[in-house]
């Protein structure tokens, strides 16, 4: 299976629209220029390529396979994971102090939306070991951090983190694996997760996986959980492994997609012999959890954008490839020749639409990641600030993202029309591997309500004014532009559309009921709102560049042929105008979705309170 990407996009968001430049010349980022950088990011497309592309079909078609209590991989993976992991990729965001790259945010969404886009079975197993790696850093003790951060984040040992039980799935604070403390400080473990992730495989010697767990007389719910270190082989203290430690896979799930990862129950403690270590405090659990959730709920985001990506990309080259029927222009001429499916307008609308969806998560991913940047780079009241964008904006990555990731996915699929239904073609395999995005860590639905609940009332709606307050910026820019004014008008609009729902929903009586039955769409219009908003401010910056170019080569767009033919012949020119035409598109048909969403919720429909289920 190929693997392709808009990398002049990826480029023109990084190094164009966004100041990554300028954040590079922070001291944090002092072994690194754009030159660099640039290369770190043409080496990782290639290792995405030549090692993750080949075997995401295998992963497909083989998929992880369990055998009493072992799993065994698909073929290619391995060499993949070496390849990887000799790179340092795992390390790609950590300080050098620990073996790390030490590269900005910024750079490891770009890099992850290859990896992801390219086999998002393997990439899952490499975000969760980051993960852990990252969390024992940041929380562990000097003796936690000798024993496992160098190994984990050099993917010497994988990671996982294990939340889900039976009982146990959005309502985490059902939990009821067991940790009782030792006489040495350590705890034993009994209990089982389920549907965990990379949970067991045959990458690595050892997996270490972060459990909650509750501690006897621990309070009920989420508050009572503690966050454990279980290593799947015990370490010595010298760093050697000792012996297994009674954490054995009885299962892992036939799923829709992503076969290629195994989704593992994993049962601790069976012969008591599960020794776990706490990180931090007991009670902290949940706490330092969403530490490793947050940053794995705006990579889950990037999954619905990679696949996206990865779908366009096939689609395109099949739309441009696949002859069929005349063209509209000689629909009277039965003797017209067929022509590419790329000619014909409703193909061409898709192929735009999945562009415009796709540009535009990569948009929103990309800034909240350099939000993080900032966030790390600056200070006091600034670098809250940045925080606050952060988090306000990681449930819109994470579902928004996802959301539409399947859409693009669904579109792209129907270009190929029965061949997209067949596995001649990857299109099936991308929308089934984007849907899990929607659900797994924390449903769409969770995210929504966090969104409304707690993101929302931040700062008593400060951050949410500010990020809003940038669109309304861009509207007063692109609003003089002639070809950009209409759609800044729509963008106006919209914004219009959520300050007033926001001021009627908190004032009617039933406001609780309804915020709780609407937060999906009231995040899908935030989602929209800002998507169009970045992908307009992005046209701007399209707009100067192709007049720069036109100006230099003397080209004058009044002349549409002559302009149209000049296109073909200059692919900068061609990229910038495309720019334009995709945030164009977007605004028109994105955000009246805003308006169509706002009127269903202002109407005060409650049909699902009163209709019998
Ligand atoms: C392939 C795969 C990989 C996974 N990997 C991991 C992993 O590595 N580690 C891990 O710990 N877990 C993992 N999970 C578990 C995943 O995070 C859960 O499946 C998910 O959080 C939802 O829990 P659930 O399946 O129990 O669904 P439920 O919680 O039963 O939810 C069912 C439906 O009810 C809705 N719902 C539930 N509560 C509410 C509420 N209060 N308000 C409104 N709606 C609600 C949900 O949104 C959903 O639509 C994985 C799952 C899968 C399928």
């Amino acid at each position: 299976m190929d693997y392709r990407v808009d990398l002049r996009d990826v480029r023109f968001q990084l190094f164009e629209w966004l100041p990554t430049a300028k954040l590079l010349e922070a001291e944090r980022f002092a072994d690194w220029d754009v030159e660099s950088v640039g290369m770190v990011l043409e080496e990782a497309l290639k290792i995405a390529q030549e090692q993750l592309a080949p075997c995401n079909e295998t992963g497909d078609r083989v998929g992880a396979q369990w055998s009493d209590g072992k799993v065994t991989l698909p073929e290619g993976f391995h060499e993949a994971f070496q390849t990887v992991t000799e790179g340092g990729w795992i390390g790609l965001l950590a300080d050098p102090e620990v073996g790390g790259m030490g590269l900005p945010e910024v750079l490891g969404t770009a890099v992850n939306e290859f990896f992801s886009g390219a086999n998002v079975s393997f990439s899952l197993t490499l975000m969760l070991t980051r993960g852990v790696g990252h969390m024992i850093a940041g929380f562990g003790t000097e003796e936690q951090k000798r024993l496992f951060v160098e190994k984990v984040l050099a993917g010497q040992w994988c990671g996982t983190m294990c939340l889900t039980e039976a009982q146990a799935g959005s309502d985490v604070g059902a939990s009821k694996t067991k940790a009782v403390k030792n006489a040495d400080g350590s705890y034993q473990i009994t209990g089982e997760k389920i549907f965990i992730t990379a949970g067991e495989h045959d990458l690595t010697e050892n997996i270490i996986h972060l459990v909650l767990a509750r501690t006897p007389d621990a309070p009920v719910g989420t508050k009572g959980l503690s966050l454990f270190i279980i290593p799947k082989i015990k370490v010595n203290p010298d760093g050697s492994l000792g012996e297994p430690n009674d954490v054995y896979c009885n299962n892992i799930e036939e799923k829709m997609g992503i076969h290629g990862s195994p989704t593992c129950t994993l049962v601790f403690g069976q012969n008591d012999g599960c020794t776990g270590f706490l990180l931090g405090e007991e009670g902290e659990g949940m706490k330092l959890m969403f530490h490793m959730m947050n940053a794995a709920r705006i990579e889950v985001g990037l999954q619905g954008a990679a696949a996206a990506g990865s779908a366009h990309q096939a689609a395109l080259a099949y739309a441009r490839e696949r002859l069929q029927s005349r063209s509209w222009k000689e629909m009277r001429n039965p003797d017209a020749p067929q022509v590419p499916i790329v000619e014909h307008p409703d193909v061409r609308r898709m192929l735009l639409g999945a562009k415009a969806y796709t540009e535009a998560m990569r948009a929103i991913l990309l800034q909240t990641s350099y939000y993080h940047d900032m966030h790390f780079l600056t200070e006091g009241e600034e670098s809250e600030k940045y925080k606050s964008y952060v988090e306000l904006l990681t449930p819109i990555c994470k579902a928004w993202c996802s959301e539409w990731g399947v859409q693009v996915c669904h579109w792209c699929l129907q270009v190929f029309g029965g061949y997209g239904y067949t596995r001649e073609y990857p299109a099936e395999q991308y929308m089934r591997d984007a849907v899990i995005a929607c659900i797994y860590e924390g449903t769409n639905g969770i995210q929504a309500l966090d969104f409304v609940a707690r993101k929302l009332p931040m700062n008593g709606g400060k951050v949410i004014r500010e990020l809003l307050g940038a669109a309304e910026k861009t509207f007063n820019t692109a609003k003089s532009d002639p070809e950009l004014m209409e759609p800044a008008w729509m963008l106006a609009a919209a914004l219009k559309q959520i300050e007033t729902i926001s001021k009627e929903l908190t004032k009617r009586p039933d406001a609780i009921q309804m915020v709780l039955l609407n937060a999906p769409p009231l995040l899908d219009m935030v989602g929209t709102v800002l998507g169009a908003h970045l992908l307009l401010d992005q046209a701007m910056l399209a707009k100067t560049k192709l007049g720069a170019i036109l100006a230099e080569k003397g080209v004058g767009t009044d002349d549409k042929k002559a302009y149209k033919e000049f296109l073909k012949t200059d692919e900068e020119a061609a990229f910038y105008h495309n720019k334009i035409q995709t945030a164009i598109h977007f605004c028109y048909r994105a955000l009246p979705t805003v308006a169509a969403k706002g009127a269903a919720i202002r109407s005060g429909e409650r049909a699902p309170f009163f209709a019998i289920m």
